[in-house]
């Protein structure tokens, strides 16, 4: 058999800076020229009049559509049949992970183009093909995968630093696991999101994401805070919206996600981010491949300074019980393989001990630092 490819995906240009969002004409313009712009309430409300200013200027036609809250088969039914009645030859995604999400879906099912426009940084969504679609109840159902990575994703800092913190402090969540996830790949010799074999520079960005959130969080989180958009935010914005999502595509995803898509499912974790339970999640992964003590002291530290779950009760999750951790892990096992994505077996019993391992190593700490 002949040896498997090496295959990276990337987004056709990504574009961060203060006001970028002010150029989506230009680059739009390229792809098509009658848009479905598609956002929730406050994602519209921060950009709208930017992306109509740049439209207008560049002759981009556009009908706008307010995203009702969830990448539903519902929603994604009423925003494609909007697409179609608008006959719009690319769609524009504007906000979160969910907005993005949906964006994708319906660019998918229209066979259009796609610019996404993050408004937040709290998800690895804006780079990648993929979107989950989820039932009406909110537990995920499955994944779409776009032929393309998004041809566009325009992200404007100075947007990201003036929404609310909680949401860049995610995104970090979300990103931390990053190399932890790629190096279990590796060793599990996986197959990537883009049916390939991750390369060394894959690898390498993977664990620049990482390790740059653990660097400069806490000082980008300070700035953020202070809406000040300086080179520290920059760089972790750019391993939260970049490096994170085309790393966990060309690279793989295992235990930390692995986890997340059984807590989706459970009602206690609803008013939780993706990434806040990424994070958590990433706790139980470096527990459960046991990395040296020092690691896992920077891991847990990070969460905890920069406020990021380090006990299952900060997840919703406080006195769960063992039937519903182990419904959660079950019912992750039964949608996705990434559990198995570890270069050893790896049992329910060890998922669920590991959880609770690292629920205690959080306490603990929470404790000492009182
Ligand atoms: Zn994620």
């Amino acid at each position: 058999m002949a040896q498997m490819s090496l295959i990276t995906g990337n987004p056709s240009k990504y574009i961060q800076g203060v006001g970028a969002v002010k150029e989506i004409g230009k680059y739009t313009s390229v792809l098509g020229n009658k848009a479905l712009v598609t956002g929730g309430r406050t994602a519209l409300s921060v950009s709208q009049e930017a992306i109509g200013e740049s439209f207008r200027a560049h002759k981009v036609e556009y009908v706008v559509e307010r995203f009702r809250g969830e990448s539903t088969r519902t929603e994604i039914d009423r925003l494609v049949n909007i697409g179609r009645e608008n006959k719009v030859n690319v769609v524009i995604g504007v906000g979160g992970g969910k907005a993005l999400d949906a964006a994708k879906v319906v660019s998918f099912y229209l066979e259009t183009p796609l610019a996404l426009v993050p408004t937040i940084a709290a998800t690895d969504a804006a780079c990648s093909a993929q979107a989950p679609i989820y039932t009406d109840e909110h537990a995920f159902e499955k994944l779409i995968i776009r032929p393309k990575n998004p041809d566009l994703v325009l992200v404007s800092t100075d947007i990201i630093a003036k929404a609310p913190v909680r949401f860049l402090v995610a995104g970090m969540g979300d990103a931390i696991c990053t190399k932890f996830e790629a190096e279990a790949c590796r060793k599990s010799s996986i197959i990537n999101f883009h049916g390939g074999s991750a390369g060394e520079s894959a690898f390498y960005l993977a664990r620049w994401c990482t390790d740059t959130v653990l660097e400069y969080g806490v000082e980008a989180k300070k700035s953020a805070e202070q809406g000040v958009v300086d080179e520290v935010l920059e760089k972790v914005v750019e391993a939260c919206v970049y490096a994170s999502s085309v790393s966990f595509e060309n690279c793989g995803l295992s235990l930390a996600h692995g986890y997340l898509i059984g807590f989706t499912g459970l009602k206690e974790t609803q008013q939780y981010l993706h990434g806040e339970i990424v994070g958590f999640s990433t706790l139980a992964h470096i527990v459960l491949e046991e990395h040296p003590k020092e690691v896992m002291d920077k891991v847990f530290r990070f969460c905890y300074s920069v406020g990021l779950p380090v006990r299952l009760a900060d997840i919703g999750l406080k006195d769960a019980s063992r039937e519903l951790l182990m419904k959660a892990i079950e019912d992750s096992r039964s949608k996705i393989e990434w559990l198995h994505n570890e270069p050893f077996p790896v049992t329910s019993e060890m998922l669920y001990e590991a959880l609770i391992t690292a629920d205690r190593m959080g306490s603990e700490l929470i404790n000492r630092e009182r």
